[in-house]
Parts: C-alpha cells; structure tokens; sequence
C-alpha cells in the first residue's frame, strides 16, 4: 500500500496514477478504499492538540463528513482510542505551503496535520476564522478539515473550469479559499465529491439520489398480471427501475422515483397515470381496469435533481376480447343449503 500525501495551497506533489479529467466530472479518486460504511475514528495528538475552538470546527468537520457523503463510504467518530491521530500545530508534514494534509493508507491508518494559528507564510499570516474573530482573510477550518476527511476517504482535488465557475462542485479543492469569497466555508460535500464517493463507495440506499455531477443510465421493465383479459378486467403492472452504470453503481434497484405507465396512441405514447412504490426495492406498481387491446410501458424521465438518463421498459401488449352479452358460459354457483 503506498502512502498519499495531500496539500492545501500551492501543493507541488504529484500524485501517481491520477489522470486528468474535464470539469463537471467527478472528483478524482485515489485507487486504495476502506470497506463499505466503516467506522474511522480519529483522537488528538497527545503532543499537538487542538485548542477548543479547532477542536469543534474539526468534530463539526467530520459531521459534514458524515451527514453529506450520500454514499457507503466511511464515517468518521472521535474515540480516545483510536489509531488515526490529528495533530496540530508548528511540526507539520505539509510542504512550505500547506495549510492542513493528510496521509493515508487503507485499509490501515490515516493521519491530518494543521497548521498553527499565526504561522507566517512568505504570502502573509495564516488566521482560522474559528480562532481569530473571522475576519477578511481567514481559512475556515471547517471547510478545510472536510476537504482532509473527503481525501481520506479516497477523494482527489476537484478538476476546475479555468474561470473556476464551477468551484462550488467541490469542497476538496487544491485551493481553499479565503473568507469572504463564495465557497469559502462550504459545510457540504459538494455534488462532484459525492459523485465519486457514489462511484467509489455505492449509493447510501435504494432511495439516495444519484448525484447530478453523475449522468448513470437506467433500465425500466415492466410486466402484466395477464396479457389478455376480457373487458372490464383489471390488470396489474409491475414496473422495476435499475442502475446501469459502472462497478458500484451498476444494477441497483432504484426506489422513490417517479414512473408513469403509458399507453400507445396513434401519435406516440401517453401518460395513463403514476405508479405507487412496490413491495420490494425498485419496484412500482400500478392496476388499470381495461376495455380494449392496447400497448402499455413505463416510463422513467431524467429527474432535474438526479444524474440519471430516461429511459422507457420495452411494450407490453394486453389483449382484451370482449365481454360477454348473451348466453354466457356461468359458472354454477356454489350451492346453498
Ligand atoms: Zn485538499
């Protein structure tokens, strides 16, 4: 396992094995994981503990961490036990010019490193908002420690446009930046980090959103309780909704969404109604009382707050014969006594 280490501001480390991507990609991620949803706890450096006020930003840091991931990636909890050490203070493996780092080495250790309050860069006098009355200038720890956390979690630093219009796709950001500028103290993993930790780590539940910085196709079935009936019958739909996308997010059964049940016209296909949520995971269903031949599908349309693509089952045709008007084949009734 190699070690990776990370800088904020002005990092001249090269890190092996990343290959440049396009902006609006997921972030880039680093090839080692820990396992699905563990629990990564972290305790002080006996010989660099944060003051107080690092101390909350750092906890509130891990909380982001946790409550804005969206995915089976790890958590992070603080035990005076733990393995993985956060330090801060002046002896720091950052470069001249690091803020904060980290090192990591899944399955095994990480490590967070940040620097003093007042440290003097060649630039100016580095102030945490959280120890120095935040004003203009300031890094918010808070930010920064979750850039350190989504890092440790497998995140490499976000892919900007050049004009940077997309710097609020990302908390884990090669460049940080300074109160009051807009991003500066994002508390939320941005939908690009997400994206990655989707990928990386899968969806949280059938029910996550996929994050829009993804574009993951989808597969709609749909199948009938009998495909041909007589009219006046009813008839249920089943409908599935799945992932089609890559490694982790391939084949998931996708719950909570929205899928019509559409009927063939002569012009195309149009909506009957919503189906309900199923039983069982990525499941829908749906009972339409029948009176004549017709073609049915289901149809799942690209929501705006998901990185999903449309996409309709194949045709399912139900086949409705008449229903009886005169001499009618009846059944003998139960007898009475
Ligand atoms: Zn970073």
């Amino acid at each position: 396992m190699s070690r990776r280490l990370g800088l904020l501001l002005g990092a001249a480390l090269v890190l092996a094995g990343v290959v440049p991507v396009v902006a609006h990609d997921p972030d880039p991620t680093f090839s080692e994981l820990y396992a699905q949803n563990k629990v990564l706890q972290y305790r002080w450096s006996g010989s660099g503990t944060p003051p107080l006020d690092m101390r909350y930003a750092i906890h509130d840091a891990r909380d982001d961490a946790n409550a804005s991931r969206k995915a089976k990636s790890p958590t992070f909890d603080y035990d005076t036990a733990a393995g993985n050490v956060i330090y801060y203070g002046t002896s720091v493996p950052c470069g001249v010019n690091g803020l904060a780092c980290f090192q990591r080495d899944p399955p095994g250790w990480f490590g967070m490193w940040f620097r003093e309050n007042g440290h003097r860069f060649d630039w100016g006098t580095l102030r945490w908002c959280e120890l120095s009355g935040a004003p203009d200038g300031c890094y918010d720890a808070e930010n920064i420690a979750l850039d350190e956390f989504g890092h440790v979690l497998g995140l490499n630093h976000h892919d900007n446009f050049a004009d940077d219009s997309d710097y609020k796709d990302a908390v884990v950001q090669t460049y940080s930046r300074t109160k009051p500028r807009t991003g500066y103290n994002a508390h939320v993993f941005g939908r690009c980090d997400v994206a990655s930790l989707q990928q990386e780590y899968d969806v949280l539940t059938s029910t996550t959103l996929y994050s829009t910085c993804l574009d993951v196709p989808t597969v709609a079935t749909l199948a009938a309780s009998s495909t041909s009936v007589t009219a006046g019958a009813m008839v249920t739909f089943t409908a599935t909704l799945t992932s089609d996308g890559s490694g982790r997010l391939s084949n998931n059964a996708m719950s909570g969404r929205t899928l019509v049940l559409q009927q063939r016209t002569s012009s195309g296909w149009a909506d009957v109604l919503t189906m309900s949520g199923g039983s069982a995971a990525g499941t829908y269903t749906a009972s339409l009382t029948v009176r004549s031949t017709q073609d049915y599908r289901a149809l799942f349309r690209k929501p705006t707050n998901e990185g999903v693509r449309t996409d309709a089952s194949g045709a399912v045709s139900i086949t409705v014969s008449a229903a009886c008007t005169s001499l009618c084949p009846q059944s003998a009734p139960t007898p009475t006594r």
